[in-house]
């Protein structure tokens, strides 16, 4: 079925830091359009070089979001959980494929609340798949509780729960087989804190003291708060298909 791709791929693509905060004075541009600087191009280069890689990319990115949306349980479930909590994505309005910066492939906008995908660097289904899923926790995580990304303890406590939930989960179930249970649970939790650690460092500028002292304060909170999904969700598992054909049982997909 069309979701096994997803699992298949979703943990295989290569790593990016995930910018969350569009306009943090500190952080890196690393959304020019949101600014309204448009990246421009000169006619002359367009007719030369056809560079109309831009529209390109965006309509590859725009069918890729809707693939997943139409074909992933997860992406579906997640969209459930954000409809049942108030906050129902409207794919036009709140999911945007946007030229950014080539180190990450997405960002939530709190602001706007919007969804950022990275058209250039974003550029397989199993790649904007992994940066919805994340950002989607962004989002669900500031409908629930008005998460303030400013305060670095908030950040740090939504990329635990992004890594957490989508990424490490089954980056672990990789190595299910090869290693004991133990050994399973503690690198799980090395990679939440890494990747966390990582999302967090990409667009703040901290020391490497604030953000383990940030991590200490918040990580064993962060990291059992499973909301919407209520388990890490394993690779190879069932855990998918099943947290989707489950969501009445938790509370989501009731909203009208
Ligand atoms: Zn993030």
């Amino acid at each position: 079925m069309a979701s096994e791709e997803f699992k298949e791929n979703s943990s295989a693509g290569p790593e990016f830091a995930q910018a969350e905060k569009l306009s943090d004075p500190e952080g890196i541009d690393f959304f020019p359009e949101r600014r309204g600087d448009k990246i421009t191009r000169s006619w002359f280069r367009i007719l030369l070089f056809g560079e109309g890689q831009d529209n390109i990319e965006k309509v590859r990115c725009e069918r890729n979001v809707h693939n997943c949306v139409a074909e992933s349980p997860l992406i579906k479930f997640l969209l459930d959980a954000l409809k049942t909590t108030g906050c129902e994505i409207d794919l036009n309005r709140h999911v945007s494929c946007e030229p950014c910066s080539k180190v990450v492939t997405g960002g939530y906008d709190s602001e706007m609340n919007q969804i950022v995908v990275c058209q250039n660097s974003a550029t397989s289904k199993a790649a904007v798949h992994g940066a919805l899923a994340h950002e989607m926790v962004h989002m669900f995580d500031f409908c629930r509780a008005k998460v303030d990304f400013k305060n670095v303890d908030h950040l740090l406590c939504s990329e635990i729960r992004a890594a957490n939930l989508i990424h490490c989960s089954f980056l672990s179930a990789m190595i299910m087989g090869t290693a004991s249970l133990i050994r399973i649970k503690k690198q799980h939790q090395e990679c939440v804190k890494r990747k966390a650690l990582a999302s967090v460092m990409a667009v703040r500028d901290l020391t490497e003291t604030e953000a383990q002292e940030a991590m200490d304060r918040v990580f064993t909170k962060c990291y059992n708060d499973l909301e919407p999904l209520g388990r890490r969700v394993r690779r190879n598992s069932k855990d998918i298909d099943k947290i989707y054909r489950e969501r009445y049982l938790y509370g989501y997909g009731f909203a009208p």
